[in-house]
């Protein structure tokens, strides 16, 4: 299941013409991108896209837009945006986000700016478990105003898609808590979100000297309540060192998948997973990558299941390394791009910033990065029949920037190039447009 806003009829119809790019991310070949697929753009100069109804009903060139005999009939009912030579992609797909906080974490800030490593400043009573007390004393309505602020922000970046997990209130009913304040707070917003139960985040200070009994309140308490009360689509698992194990991850996936939810994981952020036993669940993605084993690289080149990377992570933790992204491109594993929008590690909104890292510190080329944060984000919710890409039919999801040039998104790093996002089919303008939009 996933959280958007059911009626569309009330947003009026939408043309944009005189798009200078179109990057429609179209592509024949099946299956998410992967290999020299990862950089097919699919870009129409001087086109046009029309949406009714929360869907992309037409994509083509401005002229026969202009010139269709619908459009003609029906000009007064539609809102036309005058592109004005700018880039026009499909809304990111921010795979993956935690939201569900409450402040932000200032003092781990400055402790690991000071020299302490995420490890210390987790022993020290810092790092995910310092987000906990907080988010079990909020209430509902502070956690969904946060989120929905979150969103809206997202959304001026160019986001129309995005993950959010719970994963900081660590008790049953917190957790509850948090993903019902993530329904409530996607209710308000015209984008699509969709949630995830992060139980397994870390184990809670209560359960560190039986950290079976935490398992096992997942397993039995959490998982059922949230399947049968549909708050999530998947399940996660942070499985690394000073999480979770790989035999703890394994049960968690076996019980999520008997109760119909779908499975995802962080893996290899700090030490090296062996992914291949948890590949039988059919995980719809691995998120963080950074100590991926040879081994799983070869066996993720064969199936679905994408390599969500996070580089805003590494940038802000201000670690020199970074995913072994041109080897995995290069051996065909299909990777995604997201922000990991978090208090801890990496609490930026900004998916164009994401992109800009991917560039300069995972020698991602723009166009790769472009398909890796739209189609393949899409692929790694499951939402690849309608999102990610500006095709006849998928939803009507689309940012504007304004540049001349699609390569200028990663380019100008930390500049707020754009100008308008159409969430279904509604127009959101992120900036005082100019007088011809
Ligand atoms: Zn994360």
């Amino acid at each position: 299941m996933i959280h958007a806003k059911t009626n569309r009829q009330g947003s009026k119809p939408a043309l944009l013409v005189n798009i200078g790019q179109l990057l429609t991310l179209y592509s024949p070949r099946p299956g998410p991108r992967r290999g020299s697929a990862l950089k097919e753009l699919g870009i129409i100069e001087d086109a046009a896209v029309l949406c009714i109804g929360g869907k992309i009903v037409s994509v083509g060139k401005t002229r026969d837009a202009l010139r269709d005999p619908w459009f003609k009939k029906n000009r007064r009912n539609v809102i036309e945006l005058d592109c004005a030579g700018k880039v026009v992609l499909p809304g990111f797909v921010d795979a993956h986000t935690h939201p569900a906080f409450i402040s932000p974490r200032l003092i781990d800030f400055e402790k690991r700016i000071a020299g302490s490593t995420y490890e210390e400043i987790a022993t020290a009573g810092g790092g995910i478990r310092s987000s906990v007390e907080a988010v079990r004393a909020a209430s509902k309505k502070e956690l969904s105003v946060r989120i929905l602020g979150c969103l809206l922000e997202m959304s001026a970046y160019g986001t129309t898609t995005v993950e959010a997990k719970s994963g900081y209130g660590l008790s049953l009913e917190a957790e509850i808590k948090s993903l019902e304040a993530i329904r409530d707070a996607a209710g308000n917003w015209p984008g699509t979100v969709v949630p995830t139960l992060l139980g397994a985040h870390v184990v809670p200070k209560e359960f560190t000297t039986n950290r079976q009994k935490y398992v096992d309140l997942i397993c039995k308490q959490m998982i059922p309540l949230v399947a049968r009360r549909k708050l999530a689509r998947f399940v996660d698992v942070f499985c690394d060192k000073g999480a979770f194990t790989a035999e703890e991850t394994e049960r968690i996936f076996q019980v999520a998948v008997a109760h119909g939810l779908a499975v995802r994981a962080h893996v290899c952020q700090l030490s090296e997973v062996v992914l291949r036993p948890l590949l039988r669940f059919h995980p719809t993605s691995f998120d963080h990558m950074d100590c991926v084993n040879e081994d799983d690289i070869s066996q993720l080149a064969k199936r679905d299941t994408i390599a969500t990377l996070v580089p805003g992570a590494n940038y802000f933790l201000g670690l020199e390394k970074y995913p072994p992204t041109r080897k995995l491109i290069d051996a065909e594993v299909p990777v995604a791009l997201a922000t990991d929008y978090n208090p801890g590690s990496s609490p930026t909104l900004s998916m164009p910033f994401v992109l800009s890292l991917a560039c300069t510190h995972m020698k991602m080329s723009p166009a790769e990065a472009i398909a890796a944060a739209t189609v393949n984000g899409a692929w790694s919710l499951g939402l690849q029949e309608i999102k990610g890409s500006i095709e006849t039919g998928k939803d009507a999801d689309l940012a504007i920037f304004d540049v001349a040039d699609y390569r200028e998104i990663p380019y100008w790093f930390g500049i707020h190039r754009c100008i308008a996002t159409i969430l279904n089919g509604e127009i959101i303008r992120t900036e005082i447009f100019p007088t011809t939009i």
